[in-house]
């Protein structure tokens, strides 16, 4: 009997004991659970912490930034206003312009009695340039010099840009020499047309002889996202719209209705 008490008690003992473990067990897998809330507490404060401070980084240097040109302006209280005007000019509101002179480097473009085409368009474009910048307009010269600039690398150029307008400059010529006057084209809707109309009118009201306004599946005014317009300034085949197109004057009064009528556009919005 002893000897089964014993049995008995020897087969009981493990009992408490397979219970302490399982107390064990489930302590321990208490202390985990505790241990992984208290983590998930901890990482959600951390997490609110993280989303105060980025909220905080994103809402007052905005509120400083805008009160210390405020400062700025008011410390230099006579510039205040002429101070904040190019501000707004130069950021939102400027008005982005690309030139494209047709041509240039080996790509002369066409050539008649030593006439190129690449440095007509050049020289008219770089005084188209000048007095659009006068008025306040961005411009951007897809060349400024006597290089080759891939039809690619113009649209993208007034692509990146994201420029409002892209007008290209080139001189046209044709076999029978009697043919002459400004023509200008477009291809990208409506918006392209109005504007190669505006330059075509503006040239007209400058005295220019002028042809008409066509569309056209150029690649610059096709590639390009803005409104864009070709302008063919002149008959290089023609002698005498060749020799007025070599003028410094009659260049001028061809920039002159660029601009005029990049400016008309940009009036209209
Ligand atoms: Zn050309």
């Amino acid at each position: 009997m002893d000897g089964q008490r014993n049995e008995n008690l020897a087969s009981t003992r493990p009992r408490p004991a397979g219970r302490r473990r399982k107390r064990g067990a489930r302590l321990a897998a208490a202390y985990a659970l505790q241990a992984l809330f208290a983590l998930l507490a901890a990482l959600l404060a951390a997490l609110l912490i993280c989303g105060v401070l980025y909220v905080r980084e994103h809402l007052f240097p905005k509120s400083g930034g805008d009160a210390q040109p405020k400062g700025e302006t008011i410390a230099g209280s006579g510039g205040a206003e002429t101070g904040n005007d190019p501000a707004t000019e130069a950021g939102a509101e400027a008005y982005v312009v690309v030139l494209d002179a047709g041509h240039g480097g080996v790509q002369s473009g066409c050539a008649f009695d030593g006439v190129l085409e690449k440095d007509i368009t050049l020289a008219v474009t770089l005084l188209a340039a000048e007095k659009l910048r006068a008025e306040g307009v961005t411009v951007i010269l897809t060349r400024e010099d006597d290089t080759d600039v891939s039809l690619d690398e113009r649209c993208r150029i007034a692509n990146d840009a994201g420029a409002d307008l892209f007008v290209s400059v080139h001189c046209n010529s044709y076999e029978d020499s009697s043919i002459n006057g400004l023509e200008s084209y477009y291809h990208n809707g409506k918006k392209g047309q109005r504007l190669a109309e505006y330059i075509l009118a503006a040239a007209g009201e400058l005295g220019v002889k002028t042809r008409s306004v066509k569309d056209a599946n150029y690649q610059v005014i096709r590639d390009t996202v803005m409104p864009a317009s070709l302008v063919e300034i002149g008959f290089l085949s023609n002698p005498a719209e060749r020799a007025r197109l070599q003028s410094e004057a009659y260049q001028d009064t061809i920039a002159q209705a660029i601009a005029d009528g990049v400016l008309a556009m940009k009036a209209a919005g």
